[in-house]
């Protein structure tokens, strides 16, 4: 029978760090399994960085512990530890020609015939035919994926990833997320990236940890963080959601009803985190792209009840794929619909009456009494 490979686990266990008076990272358990690709998600100053460093070894943990593999690491320096980072400062040599910057790890450590190595390592990053240019010579993903290059050759259990693609352009950061994704997925090891950047974090991981305030708010993959959000910090992090102040009417079976600004709104039990007792507040969330904006004339046929609201369109912007619909509701105000331009409506202009409804399935229910 196989075993599985552990060697690029990564465990934290009630790790914190403070300065002085102010706690940066909360005490933190977390464990990110071998060949995973993690991020660490959140906006400046929520410790993610700090978090990353006390990985690395880099900045020494107030409490708590950390293991890589079997092996707990807490008191090993940096270079002991079976972990390289690459920063977004690509920090590459810059007298030296691109070969000369793979070899370095090798060479360092006294290894002569580096040549096969570093030719493997070029190929993987697609810089084959790059290996005498300086740094200088190259585009700024070019001189990116270098220094992905050099954190590999020594054969890391985990590759660390400060904000990496930070310096890009658009364009170019969305084709380097792509190609750090085929890199991890090509050597298999762990690799844990720190952004502040949702689409970034959801394009390349596997499994997300939204961090707010020095401690991790919610984790799980991209598409369950973004369908089960469990509080408004994550709901709006992770793009736009429609926060509808709600109270519980009933309850039966699987079905919460809810009483929202004189509509009726229906919620499957399992997806509200908030409790479900009579008059309890809830936030109901629905994504902008997951609602059907109907011109009122046309509305006859959606039944009357539960998640049909009526309202007025306030505003509208096209951007090309989709139309972007702020509409006035007694139900939410400014609630947003996302609506794609396939065969649009002519009439959906400001100041139309319509109708918005849809699929309860939908929906999730966060505590309103919540931070
Ligand atoms: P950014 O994306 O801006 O780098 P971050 O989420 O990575 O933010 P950290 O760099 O981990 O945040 O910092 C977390 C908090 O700890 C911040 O409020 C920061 O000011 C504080 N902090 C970090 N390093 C130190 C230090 N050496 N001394 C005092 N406070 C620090």
């Amino acid at each position: 029978m196989m075993t599985k490979d552990t060697s690029g686990d990564v465990r934290l266990s009630g790790i914190s760090k403070t300065y002085g008076s102010f706690t940066a990272v909360h005490p933190l358990d977390l464990t990110v399994p071998q060949g995973s690709f993690f991020a660490l998600l959140g906006a400046s100053g929520c410790g993610k960085t700090t978090t990353l460093r006390m990985i690395a070894g880099l900045e020494e943990p107030t409490s708590g512990s950390v293991s890589l593999g079997d092996q707990d690491v807490t008191n090993l320096p940096p270079y002991k530890r079976p972990v390289n980072t690459v920063f977004q400062s690509y920090a590459l040599f810059p007298h030296l020609d691109i070969f000369e910057n793979v070899a370095f790890g090798l060479r360092r450590r006294g290894i002569k015939s580096v040549k096969k190595q570093v030719e493997e390592m070029l190929e993987l990053v697609q810089l084959g035919e790059q290996a005498r240019k300086k740094p200088h010579q190259l585009s700024g993903g070019q001189q990116q994926r270098v220094a992905v290059a050099r954190a590999l050759i020594n054969h890391p259990k985990v590759l660390l990833l400060d904000e990496p693609l930070g310096a890009l352009d658009l364009k170019l950061r969305r084709q380097m997320q792509l190609e750090l994704k085929r890199i991890q997925t090509e050597v298999g090891i762990t690799f844990i990236h720190v952004t502040h950047d949702q689409e970034e974090a959801m394009t390349m991981a596997d499994t997300v940890a939204v961090m707010n305030a020095g401690r991790v708010e919610q984790l799980g993959s991209p598409a369950d963080l973004y369908e089960n959000p469990n509080t408004t910090f994550v709901a709006n992090f992770l793009g736009t959601s429609n926060l509808i102040e709600a109270e519980v009417d009933t309850k039966s079976g699987d079905e919460i009803v809810l009483k929202a600004g004189g509509g009726k709104l229906s919620l499957p039990a399992a997806r509200c985190s908030a409790p479900t007792t009579t008059g309890g507040k809830v936030l109901v969330g629905i994504r902008p792209e997951k609602i059907s904006l109907t011109h009122a004339d046309d509305a006859g046929g959606i039944p009357e009840g539960r998640n049909r609201i009526t309202g007025k369109i306030a505003d509208s912007s096209f951007i090309g794929v989709s139309t972007q619909y702020v509409i006035d509701s007694p139900v939410c105000p400014e609630f947003e619909v996302y609506a794609q331009n396939i065969d649009r409506d002519a009439r959906l202009i400001p100041g139309a009456d319509v109708v918005l409804h849809w699929n309860p399935a939908h929906t999730f229910g966060l505590d309103a009494t919540q931070d």
